[in-house]
């Protein structure tokens, strides 16, 4: 195989490794995106299962507190029947501790009623999230799944045309790829068609000899402007 057709199949290779990297990068930065969505749901649903905890916590506290003061509601009850206080002072006094504790109790009760509706709000509010949640996660991990799959043949791929490429590489002259291998680090086509007198890469008009040279082909050829290999159109 000639040079010039070696080096338009390196150049064809680079191409095609260049997209498919791109490829699996966007591919690789979707399944990263789809997992830190999945990440972020669940800590909400963490956060929500944390708050419903504490509302349990500060429920229990508050029953708690409900019936230690009927306790004493109903100690103070039993000594304000007993009989045993006679002095009319007294009695004021446990009569008045009895409607303080009442009136605890009361605002206790209505405590305890107001934390059960939002705990029962927060408990439904979880089982919604967290069912939402598992089916998204579920969701997600199937699309990973495939994704990754794609991404494991895309990859296959990519090896067998580096692997391709390398063989090529061995196939031309060092020095030839060496200017190739600058050019392409420069333009994605280092290997250009001439159209007419024309580079079709850097569109300047090369010299009538340089033209000629091309034509004939003995030689590998370089346009004077922009220093990419020219070849001639074969149709
Ligand atoms: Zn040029």
């Amino acid at each position: 195989m000639e040079t010039i057709a070696l080096l338009l199949h390196l150049q064809d290779l680079d191409g095609r490794i260049r997209n498919l990297q791109s490829k699996i990068a966007r591919k690789e930065e979707e399944i990263h995106h789809l997992r830190q969505v999945v990440e972020t749901a669940q800590k909400d649903l963490e956060s929500t299962k944390m708050a419903l905890e504490k509302a349990k916590v500060a429920l229990a506290h508050k029953e708690l507190e409900l019936k230690d003061t009927e306790e004493k509601l109903k100690t103070t009850k039993g000594k304000l029947y007993s009989g045993e206080i006679t002095s009319s002072k007294e009695l004021a006094q446990w009569e008045k501790s009895m409607e303080k504790l009442e009136a605890t109790k009361n605002s206790l009760e209505e405590a305890v009623l107001l934390e059960m509706e939002k705990l029962e709000l927060m408990q439904k509010t979880f089982q919604e999230k967290s069912q939402a949640v598992n089916t998204q996660r579920e969701k997600a991990f199937q699309s990973i799944a495939l994704m990754e799959e794609e991404l494991k043949g895309w990859q296959e791929n990519l090896e067998i045309l580096k692997r391709e490429r390398e063989k090529i590489i061995t196939q031309i002259d060092t020095n030839v790829i060496s200017v190739y291998l600058d050019l392409n680090k420069k333009y994605t086509n280092p290997v250009v068609v001439l159209q007419d007198e024309t580079c079709s890469g850097c569109h300047l008009s090369v010299p009538t000899t340089v033209a000629k040279s091309v034509r004939k082909q003995e030689e590998l050829v370089r346009c004077p402007n922009c220093g990419r290999f020219l070849y001639r159109k074969t149709s």
